[in-house]
């Protein structure tokens, strides 16, 4: 019978999760079939120890596009792609010599390893490996065996409807699945740090909507459209976007006419936590999430966020906190981000910059800086002129 390769997705923490694990893995499910509709064709899919079966259905299937989209979603550790054959040495070898061929010819050494779900199986795993590992030697007399350090691995697994072989398994995004850790406001910019900040929080299993503050006519449409397009880079992990742009323009202009200079960014930053506590309460999100880095900039000193931090009424989540710009930078590259990070446009944070920004800050001094606005029909205002736009994976955005 010809057997159709299918993948077999590990699942992460999600097993280590007790009463709620059904919660987790079927939002897990839910999440890798919603990534495989953008993968053409039709997918069987199939949760049985810890190991979600995705298989290809039709010939429209892109298999590639399927595997890639797999090792995206958060909750899935490994990814493997196998081929699955009667439960018997024979056909186990028979299968093995096929499909691994390519990788046998590339190979200087080889073992099998193997593992048996199905207790009900006659042979042990170590008898299993034995068989198999000695036919494969003598199908492959330049490939030695080596049970310490093989180039390559043959994984056999016996499960309860089939045996499955495979080569080795490629890592998956790790983290917990989307949906299953709540929802947060992101402040996104279209610098290096904020996707990244994002991405890492999604990973935890967070639920995401994005804030993006405009300046214009000091920022521009471009800049904007760069934000948007690194939204999008981001929802192959995190699914659809909601992105509120929100314009800051007035703010901006407020507080250069009435503060001192050197508060200029801390009291921009200010307004920019209050704006956005203001969308999460709407959204029923309970967090927010900044790509602030210590010490990066004189507006992430400690004492510069100890200025922020108390207008947020609710927990300001920084997971690169203590990451290295090169730490992040490599981050970037990872998922996707990086080319359109560095594209070149302005952000609202470099309009207006004060020439000497106070690097250690004192609470009641920018408070009393900050007592020459109406903080509140400003944020009112901003709030009025607030639009949003839908960023999907491939289809096109809707405002
Ligand atoms: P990034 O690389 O993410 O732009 P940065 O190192 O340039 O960060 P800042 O410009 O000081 O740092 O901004 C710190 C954080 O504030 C950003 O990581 C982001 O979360 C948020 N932020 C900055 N500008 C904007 C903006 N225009 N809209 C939304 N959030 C912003
Ligand atoms: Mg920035």
């Amino acid at each position: 019978m010809q057997q159709t390769e299918l993948f077999l997705l590990k699942l992460g923490e999600v097993v280590l999760k007790g009463l709620n694990r059904h919660f987790f893995e079927e939002r897990l499910m839910n999440n890798v079939r919603r990534r495989l509709r953008q993968c053409g064709g039709r997918y069987h899919l199939e949760l049985r120890q810890s190991t979600i079966y995705v298989e290809p259905m039709n010939e429209d299937c892109d298999l590639e596009a399927a595997y890639a989209a797999c090792r995206q979603v958060f909750g899935v550790v490994a990814v493997v792609r196998a081929l699955p054959c009667e439960k018997s040495v024979d056909a186990i070898v028979a299968t093995a010599k096929q499909y691994l061929a390519p990788s046998f010819a590339a190979a200087k050494s080889f073992k099998v390893e193997s593992k048996r779900a199905d207790k009900t199986f006659p042979m042990t795993s170590i008898q299993l490996s034995q068989a198999v590992g000695g036919a494969l030697a003598s199908a492959f007399p330049a490939v030695k065996v080596d049970v310490h350090e093989p180039d390559l691995t043959v994984h056999v697994e016996i499960r309860e409807k089939a045996a499955y072989v495979h080569g080795p398994a490629l890592p998956g995004a790790g983290g917990l699945p989307v949906g299953t850790g709540g929802r947060a406001v992101s402040l996104l910019s279209g610098g290096l740090d904020s996707p990244v900040a994002s991405w890492m929080i999604a990973r935890r299993g967070v639920e995401l909507e994005m804030v993006h503050f405009v300046s214009p006519p000091y920022t521009s449409q471009q800049a904007q459209d760069k934000v948007i397009e690194l939204a999008r880079l981001l929802t192959p992990y995190t699914g659809r976007l909601i992105v509120h742009v929100i314009p800051f323009t007035r703010i901006q202009e407020a507080i250069r006419r009435a503060c001192p200079e050197e508060y200029f960014t801390l009291i921009m930053r200010r307004f920019m936590m209050r704006l956005a506590a203001a969308v999460a309460r709407r959204a029923n999100a309970g967090a927010l999430v900044t790509g602030e880095s210590l010490g990066q900039v004189a507006s992430q000193t400690l004492w510069a966020l100890g200025v922020t931090d108390p207008v947020a009424d609710m927990p300001v989540l920084r997971p690169l906190i203590g990451t290295d710009k090169v730490e992040i930078i490599r981050l970037a590259h990872e998922i996707g981000t990086y080319d359109t990070s560095i594209l070149p446009y302005e952000d609202c944070c470099t309009v207006f910059t004060p020439r000497h920004p106070a690097t250690h800050p004192e609470l009641k001094a920018v408070e009393e800086a900050e007592a020459a606005l109406d903080v509140e029909a400003l944020m009112e205002e901003a709030l009025a002129g607030e639009t949003w736009i839908r960023v999907k994976n491939g289809g096109t955005n809707e405002t």
